[in-house]
């Protein structure tokens, strides 16, 4: 299928202006093969490139630009279908802006327009042309250092679980994951994370259990998580643990016998975080509503996790306001790659930065995923980077240095 991509670069300081021409008269000829149309836009330190042609070489032929080391810190804004093409002519072009008005560009982009519908300025393609001629750089253009600029070194703060405590009678265990601030060094938070006996993931542990007895575990595990917190010696560490939105809805009482945990185990409501999933919240808003009033009138704080994977996100946030929330790896994977991501990461930040609900982020595996989201002004964090899950204790963590230049 007749596919558009747009992406943007960012030169590397040691490319010339003569290695760029040849790169693009070698672009010239393979794209003319592929029967693909580059239209390269440059400003001296960035690259701005439509491609245009047939799925089966346009994506090869982006998947090799993204890894030509001549450039970095590339983002795909825009990947498209069409039945025609908006620019016929296949190759390789290249518009050194400095060198021309925006508007002679823009023009000239135009008259290379072969759709048999003319160009028009509502095209999406064109606006991105447009918005790069005119403005240059996007607010949400981040330069971020190579990921081997960094270092991770673990620390060696693990916490063991005592033996005793491994010796439960529980048909349920947890795993511990930090939840991290890498500049400030500081653990923000600590996860519980459900696990069998065997270690299976919660989705094992509930598999088979539906209705009131799938609430009741959810529930009752909690007992469990509390204890294990204790034996950790938490202290005053902030504690997260999971619920099913309708495991409060549902079952008499849940909040006292929460309370009830949190006091049996030497914990206070107040460095307690009940994590909640927000695609099942949006069936009964109000009655989850009510059961939040009451986590919050005993002292327990309320997060909102998975943000942006279900539906609900945004209505949720209109209804009444978490703590915090956080967005899920669907959203964080590949952050620093891909332009829709970007927008969305930051529509979220926006909005939780107005309502002073603090945003973090779950899921990083990659170096530049945590600097991206750091530079779109998010500080804290879980994921296997610094930490994975561990069912022992809690983990050490990862830290970022930055290496001797
Ligand atoms: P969650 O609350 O978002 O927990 C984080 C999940 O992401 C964990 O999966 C963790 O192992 C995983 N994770 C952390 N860092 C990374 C990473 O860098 N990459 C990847 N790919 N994954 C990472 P887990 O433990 O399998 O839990 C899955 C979900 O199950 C949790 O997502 C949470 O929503 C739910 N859950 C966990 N414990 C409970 C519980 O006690 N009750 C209920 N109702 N749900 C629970
Ligand atoms: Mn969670
Ligand atoms: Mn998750």
């Amino acid at each position: 299928m007749l596919t558009t991509i747009i992406y943007r670069s960012h030169l590397r300081d040691d490319v010339t202006y003569q290695m760029l021409e040849e790169m693009v008269a070698a672009a010239n000829i393979k794209n003319g093969q592929a029967n693909v149309t580059g239209i390269l836009l440059f400003n001296g330190t960035h690259f701005f490139q439509l491609l245009e042609g047939p799925e089966e070489t346009v994506v090869p032929i982006y998947d090799a630009i993204c890894a030509d080391p001549r450039h970095y810190n590339v983002v795909e804004l825009l990947r498209d279908y069409a039945p025609s093409r908006r620019f016929g002519k296949t190759g390789m072009e290249l518009f050194d802006l400095r060198d021309h008005n925006s508007e002679a560009v823009l023009q000239t982009v135009l008259d290379k327009g072969t759709s048999k519908y003319q160009l028009i300025y509502d095209d999406r393609a064109l606006q991105f042309f447009q918005t790069f001629v005119e403005e240059g750089e996007k607010e949400n253009y981040f330069e971020i250092p190579s990921a081997d600029s960094w270092e991770f070194i673990a620390d060696g703060n693990a916490i063991a679980l005592p033996a005793s405590a491994s010796d439960n009678p529980a048909d349920c265990r947890f795993a511990f994951q930090p939840l991290i601030d890498p500049f400030a060094r500081e653990i923000v938070a600590i996860e519980a994370l459900l696990r069998t006996p065997a270690g299976d993931s919660p989705q094992t542990y509930f598999a088979g259990l539906t209705g009131d007895a799938l609430y009741q575990a959810d529930l009752q595990s909690k007992k469990v998580a509390f204890a294990m917190a204790a034996a950790l010696n938490l202290g005053a560490q902030t504690l997260s643990v999971n619920l099913l939105p309708m495991t409060l809805v549902e079952i008499p009482h849940a909040v006292e016998f929460i309370l009830q945990e949190i006091n049996a185990n030497g914990l206070v409501p107040e460095q307690v975080i009940v994590e909640f999933t927000e695609s099942e919240i949006i069936s009964r808003l109000d009655e989850f509503t009510r059961a939040v009033k009451l986590l919050k009138g005993a002292g327990i704080r309320v997060a909102i996790d998975h943000f942006g994977a279900g539906f609900a996100g945004l209505v949720l946030l209109a209804q009444f306001q978490p703590d915090r929330i956080k967005i899920n790896r669907d959203l964080i994977q590949d952050v620093h790659k891909s332009g829709s991501r970007q927008a969305i990461v930051q529509a979220i930040i926006k909005c939780c930065t107005s309502l002073e609900i603090a945003v973090s982020a779950v899921g990083i595996e990659k170096a530049e995923e945590w600097m991206w989201l750091e530079s779109a002004g998010i500080s804290q964090f879980q994921g296997f980077l610094f930490a994975r899950p561990d069912l022992g204790g809690i983990p050490a963590v990862a830290w970022p240095e930055k290496k001797e230049e």
